[in-house]
């Protein structure tokens, strides 16, 4: 995933700003770049394809005399990974450079408007657009920070955005237009520095672990900083005050971004996971399949689909099996590696074999593979980790591209996971001609709106736990769904086993009836997924059988509605996204829950005993 820093001070730029993008490798990157202002306002631009450190041993550029600059590390959705495409990208005149995350959903549009203008473009990235458009409204009179702060009205999409004005004063504008992108700011005598992440300002500190006033951007919020300081302004153009958020940084702090543990860190990474996982599959700009990274899928044709993984895996396998049955019409199973390898089998050439796994290491799923490989069938990956075994094994790897998962309990690669199989269901669906080409694009244009829904629910992490509070003195647990959502009850209290120790059940509301209801008192805790779907009635019935029986329902519903209102004991409101994206939404919640039982009875959460990340054993 990309990042920015930007700096204005007093010392020198380069090996700062270049010390900064190496603290942002481990988000994976696949090209970076630094725009350096000289004394005389001229910029110097230094880009590679290649690893940070490339950039430092540049000794042409390290020796610029400049303590202005802008940097990037770029994780490509329009163009490929070339030096034109690196960012930072300049306006006509190489006045403006600027560096972008995220996806401007109305670049096309913005580009022909520019090109008919006469502005010249030199890369295949939605993000050039930028520069141009500040210069455009330059042109028409406004100045630097007004023409910057127009992007905030011309620009659709969640995104960052910082971008340098090189003059004999130049002055240094950031603004984030959504949710998706977040960026901190902070200022220090003589003037600031500005990064998408924590653990790059490391190296603007002196000292190892010092004490640092923060500012974090809301949406729409832009700062600017020159020497004469650092300003704030609102949407309207309204200066503000922001508070700065005093943090006590050390490499340590910062690998957890001041997050307690690393699994709170990563369910709040979650809302860049969907692009993260995607963009290798799909052209975001043109909302059409990369098919060269899908060379298994398009070059044949298959009789069904069969899935293998294990624990959370095994579960975003159970959700993608509705994916591949209605979206690619292909009938589907799924099984637990260790299952599958003492089963007879049934594969051959026409058999697409999915095996998904975070680390790409576990043997249980190693051993299926190569017996799966060994009977002739069509194997491909989805996983975290490229050179991992499994990549190894496989014909074709999806990688998942969300920077390493540290907790031991899979939240971001859960979402990663889900993200890569919806899109390789729609790409053979669109293949065999089973699913039309507006229903393609109106698929992958769901998934863009994706982050912004994701990084929503997020907000809501103090009522979910608020929730955890009201429930964590029980110690058994019955989650609930239907369909789609069945393997996300099983996730959610896969979950809660995982971090709490407590005893969970996850299972299919209508066989609830056949079994589980005696478990009913006032001392079980059903967790009910009850958000709109074909199912939704049927769900609703449940939630009343429970609560007919003195049970303590926590029902997971849709925003707008409000049916179970005078039902559940606690009620847990997400946006409301197509049926076939909502498993990624309704997941995040049931996270939060077990999270936050998990630390109000103070369980290791990042380590659970007996747990192992990777599971290399059989
Ligand atoms: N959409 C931009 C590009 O493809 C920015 C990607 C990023 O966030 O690094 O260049």
């Amino acid at each position: 995933m990309c990042g920015i820093a930007a700096y204005l001070g007093s010392e020198q730029a380069y090996p700062l700003l270049t010390s900064a993008l190496s603290k942002l490798e481990y988000r994976g990157y696949d090209s970076a770049g630094v725009a350096l202002i000289d004394g005389n306002g001229d910029i110097h631009l230094n880009k590679t394809i290649n690893k940070v450190a490339s950039l430092s041993e540049n000794s042409s550029k390290a020796s610029i005399k400049s303590t202005v600059g802008i940097a990037h590390t770029r994780w490509a959705t329009h163009g490929a990974p070339t030096v034109p495409n690196a960012h930072p990208h300049v306006n006509n005149d190489k006045n403006i450079a600027v560096v972008h995350n995220g996806i401007i959903e109305n670049f096309a549009e913005l580009k022909a408007q520019l090109q008919k203008q006469g502005y010249e473009f030199v890369s295949e990235t939605d993000s050039e657009v930028i520069p141009h458009l500040i210069a455009q409204q330059m042109k028409e009179g406004l100045d630097f920070e007004s023409a910057f702060a127009s992007l905030n009205r011309l620009l659709r999409g969640s995104q960052a955005i910082v971008a340098v004005l090189a003059s004999e004063e130049p002055m240094i504008c950031a603004l984030r237009t959504g949710y998706a992108g977040g960026l901190a700011v902070f200022p220090d005598h003589n003037g600031g520095t500005i990064t998408s992440d924590l653990s790059a300002i490391l190296p603007f500190l002196k000292g190892t672990d010092v004490q640092v006033g923060v500012a974090f951007l809301e949406p729409h919020e832009i700062v600017t900083i020159s020497a004469k300081g650092i300003s704030y302004r609102d949407e309207n153009g309204n200066v503000i005050k922001k508070d700065l958020v005093k943090m006590s940084l050390s490499d340590n702090v910062v690998e957890k971004k001041g997050y307690d543990h690393y699994m709170l860190k990563e369910i709040m990474e979650q809302s860049d996971s969907v692009l993260a996982a995607t963009r290798e599959l799909i052209d975001f700009s043109s909302l059409h399949f990369k098919s060269d990274n899908l060379s298994v899928l398009s070059g044949s044709s298959f009789d069904r689909v069969l899935m293998i993984g294990c624990g959370t895996s095994l579960n975003a396998c159970s959700v993608a099996q509705t994916y591949f049955e209605e979206l690619a019409n292909l009938p589907t199973e799924i099984y637990s590696s260790s299952e599958f390898r003492y089963k007879k089998k049934f594969v051959n050439d026409k058999t697409l074999v999915i095996a998904v796994g975070q680390s790409g290491e576990t043997a249980d799923t190693l051993s299926a593979m190569s017996e799966i490989k060994a009977l002739g069938a069509r194997l491909v990956t989805v996983c975290n980790t490229p050179g991992s075994q499994a990549d190894q094994l496989a014909e074709e790897s999806y990688f998942m591209n969300c920077g390493v998962e540290v907790g031991v309990a899979s939240t971001k690669t859960f979402i990663s996971s889900l993200s890569i199989l919806y899109a390789l269901a729609i790409y053979l669906g669109s293949n065999v001609g089973y699913l039309s080409e507006t229903a393609v694009r109106d698929k992958i244009a769901d998934m863009l709106s994706l982050p912004d829904v994701i990084a929503e629910t997020l907000k809501d992490a103090d009522s979910f736990k608020e929730i955890a509070h009201h429930i964590n003195f029980s110690n058994n647990f019955l989650f609930l769904g239907r369909g789609i959502n069945y393997p996300i009850a099983i996730e959610g209290a896969l979950k809660l086993k995982e971090i709490s120790y407590i005893h969970a059940e996850g299972y299919a509301a209508g066989e609830m009836k056949h079994g589980p209801i005696a478990l009913i008192d006032e001392s079980l805790v059903t967790v009910a997924i009850a958000t709109q779907d074909m199912l939704y009635d049927k769900m609703v019935s449940n939630v009343k059988e429970v609560k007919a029986r003195n049970g303590l329902v926590v029902a997971l519903v849709n925003e707008s509605d409000d049916s179970l209102d005078s039902d559940a004991d606690y009620l847990i409101k997400v946006p409301a996204v197509s049926p076939y994206l909502a498993p990624i939404i309704n997941v995040i919640p049931l996270q939060f829950l077990s999270y936050y039982i998990a630390s109000a009875r103070g369980c290791d959460i990042d380590q659970p005993r007996n747990l192992a990340k990777s599971v290399t054993v059989e």
